[in-house]
């Protein structure tokens, strides 16, 4: 162990030269060379405003006076600007002046609340997720927010774990493309513009496959699944330019990752070269104490510092320890050397020690608080991640002089419901003012002659039917009937496992009942996760989901009932049938014995008692149009590793109305050193056709699209032959070809 301690000293400390400023550097420099023990140690130390410690350790003296001691470098969850300013002004007050940095999670919008995470990835829309981004930070830096904790990019295959809202869902290509754009908005032009937050990629790494989808649980798994399917998110993160990097609650393989020398000195320092620095999450560098990885804070601390986490968020074993381990010769200063010099970087990058008000700025905050802009885009996109998943018979659109329509369920006149897990909320917002409500939606939507009738028929949870007559009568008066049903807003997000994740409570039955009436039925099922409704599935012709789409729910949600915003959304992760099938996921590996049809089941690689497809596949969605693929070219079938081939075919909207259509690639490579996925997403376009519209797709494959992990662990492709397969989603491939790889 301790001979891994003083390689890693010698070894793993230099700062990597690329995208260094040289004025910087050098103030940087000077900087630290004033700067005592303790406050080196005060940069890595980082408190949450109401200072309630959840690590193993207590703290010493209050907040104000460590501040002035110059003992605090960073700070979470202060909310207001005022505030930030109090703090910033005893900062100002202490021996070497050094600002303060504030830091909040702000992960789907500030004031401006868009779709969670995953719902905004289902868009498949890299430019609206883009300025989604974009628009939060210019409202959280008018609000003096420095630095998001965010994007979260952990890919998870599993639906009962309650923070696979905040992600991008199950794919690897796709979730890289979605890291990268929300990473490019956050930080706008570059660290340091008036309007630019610095991201955070988060949580390094491996987050998303805790072990039956329980939180902050344990995650064993191979080296090449880690590198193949969980890693690149994070890589392309670095690559967009990401400031910081936060660690993970699990251990992974035995090491609770916020120790875990692997994963920041080799990976993301060393072979990814990264030169932002890394903050634990929060209080996870004294939860190693309960992980049985370390006896208590001061192993804590060492631990942690050695495997290159920077800020101790919450924990308080720096403060309370690092000291001694460098006076015991236990931890070498130059590994707390290079932690502070990371962190000072970013904070000369910023520019708060030419100014560390720069962003407090009142004027700004009210004007970005109330931009028009925001609000539209707020909706376009929210309109642009709901999910068309059945739509028989052509019930959806609804016309916007139908006579009457029944609006039931326990979402409908719901406000803050609609904002999802991880909304900043303002603290002291009038919600009804803010967020457009489903029901206000559809009010603001349809013709006078229109009579909109409510009726909320039960809640979420629980067991009681006592509104369910009320709701069948009211349906029985209407021309067509919407209910609004699903999750309650925090049924998914942080520490909002389940091992149920069916329709909540009696809603399925309000669906049967409903439906029993003879209207027809369009079901909007809200949630932060894919939830499991078989029987509505089955039997009502309209269903969309809707995710949690931010502020203006509501408008979006009525933009795309009445067809004004025709559907285009593709689900970005699988939904099961059932929770046994879980992890599910559509770029699984063939076996031995596949079952090549749902239901045989004699000695195959199925279930007895269930069909092995999910219930929505990966890439799934409808449109209000009809789409036409066909062919299909290449513009060769044999390519060597320096070659490309074209690909092209014809796609042709053949229905009523104009729209966009996900076009989806996905390989397979036929044989392999190492098993390869059934089919693999490698690119994918989003097309807009007015009706009657033809146009001609063409995607390029090239080795990199070949290539994986091999044996050694090396990213290359190996000779051999491909299957080519274009389609509308994973389970619904419309055009399919083969090509072969030759040295
Ligand atoms: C979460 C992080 C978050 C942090 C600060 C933790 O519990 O896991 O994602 O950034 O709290 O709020």
């Amino acid at each position: 162990h301790l001979f891994f301690l003083s390689v890693l000293a010698t070894a793993c400390l230099t700062i990597p030269v690329k995208a260094q400023n040289p004025a910087i550097s050098t103030r940087v420099e000077n900087l630290l060379a004033q700067m005592t023990l303790d406050e080196k140690i005060g940069q890595l130390n980082q408190y949450n405003d109401d200072g309630a410690a959840t690590g193993p350790v207590t703290v010493d003296g209050d907040k104000e006076n460590q501040i002035r001691r110059g003992e605090l470098g960073s700070m979470l969850n202060v909310f207001t600007v005022s505030r930030m300013r109090q703090f910033q002004d005893i900062a100002m007050q202490s021996r070497l002046k050094i600002p303060l940095m504030f830091g909040q999670d702000v992960i789907h919008g500030y004031k401006t609340t868009f779709p969670i995470p995953l719902g905004e990835a289902a868009s498949w829309d890299l430019e609206a997720i883009r300025r989604s981004a974009r628009i939060a930070a210019t409202e959280a830096s008018a609000g003096g927010v420095q630095w998001t904790f965010a994007p979260m990019v952990d890919i998870s295959r599993d639906p009962r774990w309650g923070r696979v809202m905040e992600g991008a869902g199950e794919d690897p290509y796709l979730g890289s493309l979605i890291a990268k754009a929300r990473v490019e908005g956050f930080q706008g032009e570059k660290i340091g513009a008036i309007n630019s937050v610095m991201a955070c990629a988060k949580h390094f790494a491996a987050y998303g496959a805790v072990e039956a989808g329980r939180d902050y649980n344990s995650v064993d798994m191979s080296d090449r699944l880690l590198w193949e399917i969980y890693l690149p998110p994070y890589k392309a993160a670095l690559d967009a330019g990401v400031a910081t990097f936060m660690t993970s609650f699990n251990d992974l393989n035995g090491i609770p990752a916020t120790g875990n020398t692997y994963l920041y000195r080799d990976i993301l320092k060393g072979k990814w070269n990264f030169s932002g620095f890394v903050v634990s999450d929060w209080g996870a560098i004294g939860e190693m104490i309960n992980h049985g990885f370390v006896k208590n804070g001061k192993e804590a601390a060492r631990a942690a510092i050695t495997a290159g986490t920077d800020i101790d968020m919450e924990s308080r074993a720096y403060k309370n320890n690092l000291a001694q381990l460098v006076t015991e010769g236990k931890v070498d200063i130059a590994l707390v050397d290079d932690a502070v010099r990371r962190v000072l970087r970013k904070k000369f990058e910023l520019g708060l020690f030419d100014d560390p008000y720069k962003y407090f700025d009142e004027k700004r905050e009210k004007e970005e608080m109330n931009n028009p802009e925001h609000t539209k885009a707020a909706r376009e996109i929210a309109a642009k991640s709901i999910v068309l998943m059945k739509n028989n018979n052509n019930l959806l659109p609804i016309s916007k002089d139908v006579n009457s329509i029944a609006f039931i369920g326990p979402l409908v006149k719901e406000y803050k419901q609609n904002l999802g897990f991880w909304s900043i909320e303002l603290n002291k917002v009038d919600y009804d003012q803010f967020i457009v409500s489903q029901w206000d939606g559809l009010k603001n939507k349809v013709g006078k002659n229109t009579k909109l009738l409510y009726a909320k028929g039960c809640e979420i949870e629980g067991t009681d039917k006592g509104g369910f007559a009320e709701a069948i009568e009211t349906a029985k008066k209407a021309d067509i009937v919407i209910l609004s049903i699903g999750e309650r807003r925090d049924m998914s997000g942080e520490a909002k496992s389940r091992s149920d994740i069916h329709l909540p409570g009696v809603q399925e039955d309000l669906v049967k009942a409903i439906q029993a009436t003879g209207k027809p039925v369009v079901v909007l099922i809200n949630a932060g996760r894919p939830l499991i409704f078989n029987w509505t599935a089955d039997n009502v012709p309209a269903i969309l989901y809707s995710w949690w789409l931010g502020s203006e729910a509501g408008n979006a949600i009525a933009d795309v009932l009445f067809g004004d915003m025709n559907p285009a959304a593709k689900l970005p992760v699988t939904f099961p049938r059932e929770v046994g099938q879980i992890p599910i996921y559509y770029n699984h590996f063939n076996t031995g014995r596949p079952a090549e049809c749902d239901d045989c089941t004699s000695y195959r690689s199925a279930y007895t008692d269930l069909k092995n497809s999910p219930k929505f596949a990966f890439g799934h969605g409808l449109s209000y149009t009809t789409f036409e693929y066909k062919e299909l070219k290449l513009s060769k079938t044999k390519m060597n590793k320096n070659e490309t081939i074209e690909v092209s075919f014809k796609l042709s909207n053949t229905g009523k109305y104009d729209g966009e259509e996900v076009v989806q690639l996905y390989l397979r490579d036929r044989v392999g050193s190492v098993v390869r996925p059934v089919k693999e997403l490698k690119d994918f376009k989003k097309i807009m056709l007015r009706k009657g519209e033809t146009k001609t797709i063409t995607f390029v494959i090239d080795n990199n699209k070949l290539c994986f992990y091999d044996r050694k662990l090396e990213y290359k492709s190996e000779a051999g032959e491909f299957d080519l397969m274009i389609g509308s989603s994973s389970d619904d491939i419309l055009l399919r070809s083969e090509f072969e790889l030759v040295d």
